[in-house]
């Protein structure tokens, strides 16, 4: 039973120790000298990758791209191996920045913040956790991930299962032994694109559950020259910095032209060469509409129908596997090693249970439809509780008491995807109405610790105790993160950004789909307007503590 201890006094609590608590703690620790004490649920740094060690677990942006730009010498030192780093690899990243920055010293591993409450008497956060520590700091931070609170459905009888069950994002550490085993996989999602092939491979016997025909690149993964990736070494400054001002943060030139404007033969070619070289240019490096206009978005989603009937050799399991409830880019985009090809195995059977529905799971395995399937293991890529999921877990009160979870019943309302109003001196890093899903989540979460950096630096040095968003300007936003999104393929599609994946979620696009440089622009002008937006309380105004 956790018991109260004393309580310690700081300048700031961070949750999570991903690449964004990573980060925040090296600024606000050493660039700023703040006494500052990360807490972080697992057993080591990750975030992210800590958690999600599932079979083929690796990242979509391209391993150059993924990892920080803050230290020249970081950069030079660090050799990524393949074209697309894969979950050990960037494990092994994040630990070696951890021990680069001597990041630990000031962490508490295998602790959950349970509350977060705003004194308004003293200015100061209280945070307790589970361990029954109680902290009191001015700045309370934010850096729980935006996919970190996993779902599993409540299917009937879910419990019941004898067998194995585990869900992608909390994979054993130990691994799973799939040989020689009967496995079912629910979802495909991301982490189910990446698992079914690799389990495929290793089981005896693989069942994927699909609700969703999902569209797909190729990854085109593989090791990638050593020279290849010690040229981009010399080009990094100016890479990172074209990344920073891009719409998706990521380096890749951006085409002016429309899928309608030019002809078929035209557009096959640059479809194709897209597809040969894969990943995400085909979205951001073909044309300039795929996210913004339904037929230049059909147009590219009748391509990749075309690729999937090439590929998948049955004919009845390709029309089951061809999206055509959605247009292409209203969910997120998919990159793929081998996935079509895995339905050519033997060993591989694919249920769509729109036509054959989960209708029970018993100690067996899986009641589809009429059909009784049995399993010595079932995996869950069933997703996430995203971007709001993780706040509602904790406790976290403002002014007067306020729940964050209540005011955010309706769909989360921040100023920026950073703030909240009524939640003074409280930062969420890549919070909800920021880029961060939407973009290459390095070059945005570098974004947020700078620009929270920068301004507890002008606090301090101007005698500011509280900054607070002003309701005018979150109303604003939020009305803005809308409108950014209506006229976007997102609003085609029952998604994660959406809520949609949770029953009872209200249906509210979450992230900010106007880019990572266009973000960026629009905080450096509310710095330059003196915070415009915000309210800040002197230090002699302001109750002492
Ligand atoms: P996800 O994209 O939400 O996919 C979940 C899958 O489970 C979907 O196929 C979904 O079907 C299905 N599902 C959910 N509830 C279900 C239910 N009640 N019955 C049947 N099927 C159900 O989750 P994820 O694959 O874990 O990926 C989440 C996000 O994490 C990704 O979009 C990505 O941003 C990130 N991620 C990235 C990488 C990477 O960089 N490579 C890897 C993994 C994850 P519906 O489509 O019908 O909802």
């Amino acid at each position: 039973m956790a018991t109260d201890t004393a309580v310690r006094e700081l300048d700031a609590v961070v949750i999570g120790a991903g690449f964004a608590g990573l980060y925040m703690n090296h600024r606000l620790r050493d660039t700023l000298g703040l006494d500052v004490h990360v807490i972080e649920a697992g057993t080591g740094v990750g975030g992210t990758w800590y958690w999600n060690r599932y079979p083929g677990a690796r990242c979509d942006s391209e391993a150059y791209m993924y990892c920080f730009a803050f230290d020249q010498d970081l950069m030079q030192e660090w050799e990524w191996s393949g074209k697309y780093p894969e979950q050990p690899e960037i494990l092994s990243y994040l630990n070696h920045v951890a021990d680069r920055f001597d990041l630990r010293r000031n962490m508490s591993f295998e602790t959950r913040v349970s509350s977060a409450h705003f004194d308004e008497e003293s200015n100061r956060w209280d945070v307790k956790t589970d361990k029954g520590e109680h902290y009191r700091c001015r700045y309370f931070i934010t850096g729980i991930g935006c996919l970190s609170s996993g779902q599993i459905p409540d299917f009937p009888g879910r419990d019941t299962f004898a067998g194995e069950a585990y869900h992608t994002g909390a994979w054993p550490h130990e691994g799973v032994d799939f040989a020689g085993k009967k496995v079912a996989v629910i979802g495909t999602g991301s982490s189910g694109v990446q698992s079914i092939p690799v389990i495929a491979a290793e089981a005896d016997h693989l069942t994927v559950f699909q609700r969703t025909p999902q569209y797909m690149i190729p990854a085109r993964h593989g090791n990638v020259d050593k020279s290849v990736l010690d040229e981009i070494k010399t080009r990094y400054e100016t890479i990172y910095e074209k990344a920073r001002h891009s719409v998706g943060g990521f380096p890749y030139d951006v085409q002016d032209r429309s899928a309608l404007d030019v002809d078929d033969a035209t557009r096959q070619d640059i479809f194709e060469q897209s597809w040969e070289d894969g990943g995400f240019k085909f979205m951001f490096n073909s044309f300039s509409d795929l996210r913004t206009s339904l037929p230049a978005s059909e147009l590219a989603g009748e391509f990749i129908r075309e690729k999937i009937k090439e590929t998948v050799k049955d004919p009845e399991v390709a029309e089951r596997l061809l999206p055509l409830d959605h247009p292409f880019g209203s969910k997120r985009v998919l990159i793929d090693t081998n996935y079509f090809d895995t339905y050519n195995r033997d060993n591989v059977r694919l249920v769509d249970i729109n036509v054959e529905p989960i209708n029970q799971i018993n100690e067996t395995g899986i009641l589809a439809g009429e059909e009784q399937h049995d399993f010595d293991i079932i995996v869950y890529a069933t997703g996430f509780d995203a971007m709001t999921g993780s706040f509602n877990k904790i406790d976290i009160r403002g002014r007067n008491g306020q729940k964050l979870k209540d005011k955010w019943e309706a769909g989360p309302l921040t100023y920026l995807g950073l703030t909240s109003v009524g939640f003074p001196n409280m930062f969420m890093i890549t919070g909800p109405g920021s880029p961060s899903v939407l973009s290459n989540m390095p070059v945005a979460i570098e974004q947020h610790v700078e620009l929270i950096t920068d301004t507890v630096r002008h606090m301090d040095s101007s005698d500011l105790e509280l900054i607070e968003a002003e309701p005018e300007a979150e109303t604003a936003w939020v009305q803005h993160v809308n409108e950014l999104a209506e006229p976007t393929m997102f609003m085609h599609a029952n998604s994660w950004y959406l809520g949609a994946n949770i029953p009872g979620k209200p249906r509210v696009f979450m992230p900010y789909a106007g880019g990572v440089g266009t973000y960026r622009k629009h905080c450096e002008e509310v710095v330059a307007k003196g915070y415009e937006g915000f309210t800040f309380t002197p230090a002699d105004e302001s109750v002492s503590a």
